[in-house]
């Protein structure tokens, strides 16, 4: 009977242990973990409906290792991303988002998972670069304030010589002022300095002060010359790279494209760019092709990989990255998951996983 009784007591003990750890297996059981992410070549791609890129690469590679099931969605922007993880409707953020001092006062990254930062992007440079008209370049260098200006400093400068020449050639009888007087002798007299200044001249004085100021004139005139004709190729290579975008200080004032609530759209601010925000950033290469923007300003990786894809002789990145950023994956505050995935990740990079992704998203220009 004691015996019996035992042996319940100990299937009973079983019964109840099992359940227990059926039942506790079944909390730990990893749940799907809901991911939201951006579309934005080469970190993340759309393929038909299924997702892949470097970033989703890499994630499922860090999934994979810590044997968690996931389930993506994609946000409109990277706004509606950040505020999907704040309000829990995912767990977490994995795309092309920017560590920043602000973001991250408010949420945990994790380790970056990639160095990348923002750069600039213009039509032209190709093959088949759609704005360079060699007729509107000219004539819009021969009208334009530049020329303007410069004409004005030869007009003041000529009148220096011209005015000497003029004092001394009057008195020579076969001298290039025909006439005594002030008026008409000073028009021969400024027509001999614009002609010089030139290097075209016709005469040449005959007074020997005349002849001074004429050598002096001559080689004032081969530097005017040569300053003038360096001016003119600056600004028409400018013109032709991109409307005269260079570097960001050039953004001021010019239509540029950014994603909506990126990191891009605040340092266009920042420069006195006039954003043009966009939900997609296919949106923005359109806008620059349509010539509706001047310039995309956006993730260099991104920018990089249209450039030499399929925006290949269309458009070109200008400059080198001129605002570092790093990639991380986000998390809502003291989610315990950051300590595994930053381990895994780490893995990842020492096994040599890492590269192999960056080589196969990254290599050779497809
Ligand atoms: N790196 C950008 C950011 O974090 C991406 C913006 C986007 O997803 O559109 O601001």
């Amino acid at each position: 009977m004691r015996i019996a009784l035992v042996r319940l007591l100990a299937a009973l003990t079983a019964v109840f242990c099992l359940t227990a750890t059926a039942f506790a297996q079944q909390q730990s059981a990893p749940k799907e973990l809901r991911v939201v992410t951006r579309v934005l070549p080469p970190m993340v791609v759309d393929r038909g409906g299924s997702l892949t890129g470097f970033s989703i690469d890499l994630w499922n590679e860090i999934a994979d290792r810590l044997k968690l099931k996931i389930k993506y969605h994609v946000a409109p922007d990277v706004g509606a991303l950040l505020a999907d993880v704040r309000g829990g409707k995912a767990d977490l953020g994995v795309a092309a988002i920017s560590i920043t001092s602000a973001r991250e006062a408010e949420f945990d990254f994790s380790q970056p998972i990639m160095n990348a930062g923002l750069q600039i992007l213009v039509r032209g440079q190709g093959k088949d670069a759609g704005d360079s008209n060699p007729l509107k370049d000219v004539l819009s260098l021969l009208f334009s304030w530049l020329s303007l200006a410069w004409l004005g400093i030869a007009l003041l400068l000529i009148l220096v010589p011209a005015h000497i020449v003029w004092y001394f050639e009057r008195e020579h009888d076969n001298g290039i002022i025909p006439t005594k007087s002030y008026y008409p002798g000073i028009l021969y007299a400024l027509y001999w300095a614009a002609g010089t200044l030139a290097t075209q001249s016709e005469s040449a004085p005959k007074h020997w002060a005349g002849r001074l100021v004429a050598v002096l004139w001559m080689f004032t005139g081969v530097v005017f010359v040569a300053l003038y004709t360096a001016q003119l190729a600056a600004t028409l290579t400018v013109q032709q790279i991109g409307g005269g975008i260079n570097g960001p200080e050039d953004l001021a004032g010019k239509r540029v494209a950014a994603t909506r609530g990126s990191t891009a759209a605040t340092v266009v601010r920042e420069f006195k760019g006039q954003v043009v925000e966009v939900s997609q950033i296919n949106e923005a290469y359109q806008a620059l092709n349509n010539k509706t923007v001047d310039a995309v300003v956006f993730d260099s990786p991104v920018l990089l990989y249209y450039a030499a894809n399929e925006g290949k002789g269309r458009v070109a990145t200008v400059g080198s990255t001129f605002r570092k950023e790093d990639y991380g994956i986000l998390f809502p505050r003291g989610n315990p998951l950051r300590n595994d995935v930053n381990v895994a990740l780490l893995k990842v990079r020492e096994d040599g996983t890492y590269q192999r992704l960056y080589d196969k998203w990254f290599g050779a220009a497809k």
